[in-house]
């Protein structure tokens, strides 16, 4: 995994999810992402692998950091803010080169056999990173690593194959004592539940296409938000990324308020096509 270009991993048995299933559920039953109807497709598949890859046996779950110069957060007047993530190279495209490279060591030179998620596949990423002994689920709803902090990203590596060992789950709580990210959250989306209220959330309105931002108020975010991880004491201890695929490709500083504005959707997808803000001019 190291090789492959990730931070922090672990492996976990292909088992049915079913205490994190009914919390996701009362999650989507307490309204808290009504136009996010990918999420309420695939809830099985979501919590069990077996579902996604027939014979499933054994998940891989990588983290790699992606903190940047901007993770830590903008000058307070800078009102067109990009989330730090979305700076770099499409980390769904990334992470599915690395878990490819990670495939071919182990000698799975059929790489239908195996099932690579990233995000976009349904996939309990963050119940399988705690379960896998990667970090905790922080109060802002992200898993934290006690070393690299919540500036990661996460996927899974399905498997047909028993491993010889598998991980311990993350049971430690960085979170006691603390709760800045709950103050820090401009639109108070952070429930007390440790998961998020996807319609208040800057980041799910400015990222996803049923954002719907008329009368909505961003706070100078024009893509994503990373006010509860900045404000995060782990954060501000991680370390910089190591993993040169996540150098950033833009700077943000270089884009006003009003280039966003009066940008078209073919001069952004010329611009930032190789990034996920790309996903802003998709028409
Ligand atoms: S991403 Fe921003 S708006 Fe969403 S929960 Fe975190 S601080 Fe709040
Ligand atoms: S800011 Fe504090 S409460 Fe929020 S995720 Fe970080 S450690 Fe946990």
């Amino acid at each position: 995994m190291a090789s492959a270009g990730f931070d922090a991993w672990g492996v976990v048995r292909a088992e049915k999810l079913s205490d994190a299933k009914a919390r996701f559920e009362a999650w989507l039953s307490d309204d808290n992402a009504p136009d996010l109807h990918y999420l309420h497709r695939n809830v099985d598949k979501r919590f069990d692998a077996t579902l996604l890859l027939e014979g499933a046996k054994s998940i891989i779950v990588g983290a790699v950091s992606y903190k940047n110069a901007f993770s830590m957060g903008y000058e307070a007047d800078f009102d067109a803010r990009i989330a730090s993530y979305a700076l770099t190279n499409d980390y769904h495209t990334t992470l599915k080169e690395m878990f490819r490279e990670v495939a071919t060591g182990l000698g799975i030179t059929d790489h239908k056999s195996v099932k690579i998620c990233v995000d976009s596949t349904p996939l309990a990423e963050k119940s399988l990173a705690r379960l896998a002994g990667i970090g905790w689920t922080g109060r802002n709803s992200l898993i934290i690593n006690p070393k690299l902090g919540s500036f990661i990203n996460l996927g899974a590596l399905i498997l047909t194959d028993e491993c010889d060992t598998y991980s311990a789950p993350y049971e430690e709580d960085g979170c006691v004592g603390c709760g800045r990210c709950l103050l820090r959250c401009p639109t108070g989306a952070i429930n007390p539940t440790r998961t998020i209220n996807t319609t208040l959330c800057i980041s799910n309105r400015t990222v996803e296409p049923s954002g719907k931002l008329a009368d909505f108020d961003t706070k100078g975010w024009v893509f994503g938000c990373d006010e509860c991880q900045s404000c995060c004491p782990h954060n501000a201890t991680a370390p910089l990324h190591v993993n040169p695929r996540f150098n950033t490709l833009i700077n943000p500083l270089d884009y006003d308020a009003h280039f966003w504005a009066n940008i078209s959707p073919e001069e952004g997808q010329a611009i930032f096509g190789a990034t996920p803000l790309a996903r802003k001019f998709k028409k």
